[in-house]
Formats: structure tokens, sequence, C-alpha cells
């Protein structure tokens, strides 16, 4: 099927990295502002099945070992073609791509960012060319119902440009369709586990009001999935009975991620980041970390190239957040996700959000509470926990209400816990040295019966205060 692609195509090259030292060239990634990847239906007679087109340079044209810009049109049409397949067949192309031996496709939309390694590129693969034909063969080949593709690779930044802008609106319309219906408008979820190559335990649960993580499926893309191959990645999920009306637990829900983690995850809370949260594999738009020091969330988005205000970068809590695993207070989301009324709502929604990017607050300023909106501190407000607790307390933010609960509950029971479970540590990795050996923790969870904190003083005294941490 790929006899004239100079490397391997196949399922077993799915999950590989290309790493900066081994790689060719960089397409997309985050230090571009204008990348896209998008599928277009089209009426027959307006796109021609098979031609690869490419606006701009080619590989051997591309600056080595650096990022080139980058935005893939695929134009698809057929009598049973939808406009609603768009979103879905546009997710394939992660897939597609991560077949090819030596091609790294990580993330999706707006945010692709994509690496050919030097050791396939020596070995011929030379041409994005190879990589629409690639495409081609699999889309016609899984999606039979796709009877034309024609893909455009569009590299010339200045041709980027309106097509980018044009590609965002397209998005905007696709997600802005389910924001009208509500979880309990439907009987039935969505699930995803396309992601599994990457997280073998993580599956999405896509609800009208929860999208999915990497923000690219909402539960009418995942209507149409699983309308036209049932048995596909994409599945109905019949939702059951409602276990928890406020957290988002449902019997349905709970019986299908056990069956498809293998057993790893028997409980999902749809709207919190703590007990059983949704799993993040890696796709995630972008984290909501816990901070244990304010009892709000921060939110960072994968396009925020620096530290948050926790000390740590997207990347970091990404390593933390990802593989399928439920992270108490480490939690993957959308940017749709985050314009859902049940946003975290069992955990307070955005009255307990503190922190995130200038730039993310402005796209959402229609969707936050118009009360907390001016509470909620950005990189321009707050750069340290310190910075951060004097602006909640001078902005008068819900959660400082909570600070002042707690307090009273700790006065009169020292060894009661928080309203919600938390992490006594927020960082990924947790170093102890000993006797001439560092040690790491990676991704650990520690728990205690009780945490003394004190401040450590010369000629060996100690602090006179202790207190008991926050239990998780
Ligand atoms: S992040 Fe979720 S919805 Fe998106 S492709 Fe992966 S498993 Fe599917």
């Amino acid at each position: 099927m790929f006899e004239s692609i100079p490397v391997e195509v196949g399922l077993v090259h799915e999950g590989e990295r290309v790493r900066k030292q081994d790689m060719q060239v960089e397409l997309g990634g985050p230090s571009l502002p204008e990348k896209f990847e998008i599928v277009r239906v089209r009426p027959g007679d307006e796109i021609t099945d098979g031609v690869i087109e490419i606006i701009g340079p080619d590989i051997p044209d591309m600056p080595e070992g650096k990022a080139t810009p980058l935005g893939i049109l695929v134009e698809i049409a057929g009598e049973k073609v939808e406009p609603d397949l768009e979103g879905v067949v546009e997710r394939r192309i992660h897939e597609y791509c991560n077949y090819i031996e030596g091609f790294m496709h990580l993330n999706q939309r707006y945010d692709i960012w994509i690496r050919l390694s030097k050791k396939s590129y020596k070995k011929g693969l030379n041409s994005l060319t190879h990589i629409g034909k690639v495409m081609h063969t699999l889309f016609k080949s899984e999606l039979p119902i796709i009877e034309k593709v024609q893909i455009t690779f569009i590299t010339d930044p200045l041709e980027i440009k309106p097509l980018y802008a044009e590609a965002m609106k397209t998005y905007e319309a696709r997600d802005a369709r389910a924001r009208g219906l509500s979880d309990d408008d439907v009987d039935t979820f969505y699930g995803c586990a396309l992601c599994q190559s990457f997280a073998p335990t993580h599956v999405c649960v896509i609800t009208p009001q929860r999208y999915a993580n990497c923000g690219a499926i909402s539960w009418f893309d995942g209507r149409a999935a699983a309308g036209i191959d049932p048995k596909g990645p994409i599945y109905a999920i019949a939702k059951g009975e409602c276990v928890d009306k406020e957290k988002g637990e449902y019997t349905g829900v709970n019986e299908s991620a056990k069956q498809r983690s293998m057993g790893e995850v028997n409980r999902v809370y749809l709207y919190s980041a703590f007990g059983y949260p949704h799993t993040s594999c890696g796709c995630f738009e972008g984290i909501a970390f816990y901070i244990p020091e304010v009892d709000g969330f921060g939110i960072v988005m994968r396009s925020f190239r620096d530290v948050t205000v926790n000390g740590l970068a997207f990347s970091t809590m990404a390593d933390s957040t990802a593989g399928g695993r439920q992270v108490d207070g480490f939690h993957g989301i959308s940017i749709e996700y985050m314009r859902s009324k049940r946003f975290l709502d069992a955990d307070g929604g955005y009255c307990r959000v503190v922190w995130m990017p200038q730039e993310t607050k402005d796209r959402l300023k229609e969707f936050i509470p118009a009360d907390v909106f001016p509470a909620i501190a950005t990189e321009l407000d707050a750069t340290s926990i310190t910075d951060l607790k004097t602006f909640l307390t001078e902005h008068n933010h819900p959660v400082v209400n909570r600070w002042s609960a707690q307090e009273n509950a700790d006065e009169t029971d020292l060894s009661a816990g928080p309203a919600s479970p938390v992490q006594v540590f927020s960082g990924g990795d947790i170093p102890i040295t000993t006797a001439g050996f560092r040690i790491i923790l990676k991704n650990a969870k520690i728990t205690a019966d009780k945490v003394i904190i004190q401040p450590i003083r010369p000629h060996g005294k100690t602090g006179g205060e202790s207190r008991d941490a926050k239990k998780p």
C-alpha cells in the first residue's frame, strides 16, 4: 500500500518521539503563533481526488533544525460525507501522520507541532508529498465514505495568515454548536480512545458540556463518528444512572471507562479535578493545576511559554498530568470545556480559578462570571504565590473566604482535612538527598497523617509553631 514511501508506515511507529537533536525540520510548534490543520467538506466537483499541493518551501528548502510555519488543508467529498464529520476526520491527521517512521505529530487544530527525523530524511522522506500520499491512502482505506481527498500544505508564512484566520473561524463555529445543549438533555455520551497509543488507559468522555481534552471533538462530532463507524475509536456510551449530579458521575460512564481502560479506571467524575477525575492523555489544550497555598486552581494553556505562578512551566506540569492517570489536582482541559457551565463545577467552577494567562482570560471573557473576572490574576498581576495571595486578597476573590473558613476549622479541629482532598506538594518530581544519593520520586503521591512545617533557624533552633497540613 505504501511502496512509493521511502520509510515504513504502520501502527508500530505511533507514539515515536523525535528529539530536538535528531530532527531535520520542525513544522509548526510552540515558537510559531500561526499554524493549523483543518478538514473541510466540499462538493464533489470542487476538488480532485489525489491532488497534493505544496504552497511554499518543501522540506529540502526549510532551515535545518528550525521551525517552519505549516498549514494543512484536507478537503474531502463523498455522497455520505456530512460537514458534521469534519472534526473527527481532522483528528485522524494526528493518527495517520504518526504511523510514518520518524515523523512525529503532536496536538491538533491551531497547536500542531511536527518533527521529521534526520534518519527518515536520509532514507528519502524529503517531501511533504510523501506525507500527503500516506494521508490520502489512509483516509480512503479507513474511512470508505470519503470518495475524494485533496491535500494542500502551506509553508509560506504570508499565505498561512489568511487561511489561519479562516480556520479559527471554522473551529469557533463548530464549537459554538454544542453550547446550547446540556448533559441532562441527552441519554448518550461518546467516548474516544484515539490517544490510547500514547496513553493506554486514557479514554475521553465527550458530553455536550465536557468537550474533549484535545479541544477537537465535540458531542456532535462524537455522534457523527459513532454513527458511521460504531466499532471505531469513537463510540457511544449509554449514560446510565446518575450517581452524583454535582460531580458528574454516571454508571454508564464508569462501566465504559472500566472496560476501555482494561480495569485501570473504574470511576470518573466529569466535573471535578479531585477524587476520580477524568484522565488526561497528552493532547490536552491546557491544564488546571491545584495551588494548595491558596486553595484554588491555576490554568495554563499549551501556548503559554513562560513559567506559571507556581514556578512551573506547562511542559513540567504536563508530565504530571498526562499518561492516562487520574491525578488529583492536575487536570487536562480544553478551551471549550472552560466555556461550559459545568467547568470544574464540583470544585467551585470559576470561583475557584485564581490565575491564568492574560491571553486565555481575554479569550474567555464572556464565559467567566463578571463578578469573578477582575479577581482572577494573570502573569501581569502575579508571578509568585506571594503576589498571588496579595492580589486575591485585594480583589476579594471567593477563595479568600475559603481561607478564613479553613483557618476557623483548623482552630477547632487541627486534625480535620480540607473540603477537597489536596496534594501536599504541587511539583511533579520530589527530590530527596540522603547518604550521598539523590532519589527522585517521579509523579509520586504522598499521604501523611500529619505534616509539621517548621522554619529552619540557625543554632539548631526550630520554629515554635507547627500546623497540621492539609491531608490528602
Ligand atoms: S484527546 Fe481525547 S478526544 Fe481528543 S483524540 Fe485524544 S482521546 Fe480522542
